[in-house]
């Protein structure tokens, strides 16, 4: 078990918030092929709106934005012509492929907002797909032996309950509502690598307590976990897949196979290519968000051991 603990990042766009980052990790990239992990809140939302979320326009390649809340609300807007609420208990999939342009605002009546934004990277054969955006509600499924409720948004959870959502690689992705005092004896797929991101609670996995934010990960080749709750019970957010081979480049926004792509991934966000398109409906005080400029030197690539 190797355990992640975040690090403070302020997010990109109009207010002050602060997400905690686990993946990508120095000592690790993925989890299957989730590739990016931010944990955010519980935060306090002004009347207006400071301490929420505004970020707007933005680009996305070779990737897909997975959007789930705890609390609070998010409205959507992408250059598909999706324009959606983000709500708790509903996952919100949004697929980059070749190029999407989306901004995330949460919404007036948000007084606290709390959630994760995840992002799976896509294998090489779909990350040239065309932009898309699926919404899902999962019901809220018991636990066996008495020990809680998930949500499986994604993939599927033995003796729980699957999602329908279809995915690029095999992915697991779910809420889990820890009763207090529960212990949980999780049944696994062996093949998959697995995350358990410790939210609000108290919970140990294996033996070991997590702290707030804390990301736990197991390599493939368990067949089984065991979580127990402490006494105030405790939410976590289960991640997995098999372990993704392939090497990729992560900068900014983007998630590309070489240096140049991304160079060109920027280039033309940049031109106002149609490659990301529009974002209509969007009504904050800027179009969009102008990319970075790139670091000096080549970017480093990274597989599932680590940087190349
Ligand atoms: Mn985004």
């Amino acid at each position: 078990m190797q355990v992640l603990d975040g690090r403070e990042v302020p997010l990109g766009g109009l207010r002050a918030l602060t997400v905690r980052r686990t993946l990508p990790h120095r000592d690790r990239s993925f989890v299957g092929a989730w590739c990016f992990v931010d944990h955010y809140g519980p935060a306090t939302v002004g009347t207006d709106g400071s301490g929420g979320m505004d970020v707007p326009p933005h680009p996305h390649t070779g990737l897909q934005t997975v959007s789930w809340l705890f609390e609070g609300e998010i409205e959507h807007r992408d250059s598909g012509g999706n324009h959606a609420i983000v709500r708790p208990g509903e996952v919100n999939l949004m697929t980059g492929g070749r190029g999407i342009a989306h901004s995330e605002v949460s919404t007036p009546a948000t007084d606290v907002l709390h959630g994760v934004q995840l992002w799976v990277a896509l294998p090489d054969e779909a990350r040239q797909h065309r932009r898309a955006f699926e919404h899902f509600v999962p019901e809220q499924a018991p636990l066996p032996g008495g020990a809680g409720t998930a949500y499986v948004f994604l993939g599927a959870l033995a003796h729980v309950t699957a999602s329908p959502v279809e995915t690029h690689t095999p992915l697991l992705g779910a809420q889990l509502d820890l009763v207090p005092g529960a212990r949980l004896d999780l049944t696994l797929d062996a093949a998959y690598e697995h995350g358990v991101l410790l939210d609000i609670g108290a919970v140990t996995v294996e033996g070991r307590e997590l702290a707030f934010g804390d990301l736990a990960c197991f390599d493939a080749g368990r067949d089984s976990l065991t979580l127990t709750a402490g006494p105030v019970g405790a939410r976590v957010v289960l991640l997995g897949g098999p372990p993704f081979d392939e090497e990729i480049l992560m900068w900014w926004n983007f998630v590309a196979r070489t240096h140049e792509e991304i160079v060109e991934a920027r280039e033309e966000w940049q031109a106002l290519s149609d490659r990301f398109g529009d974002v209509p409906g969007y009504a904050g005080p800027v179009d969009r968000i102008p990319a970075p400029p790139l670091p000096g030197g080549r970017l480093r690539a990274r597989n599932r051991f680590g940087r190349v």
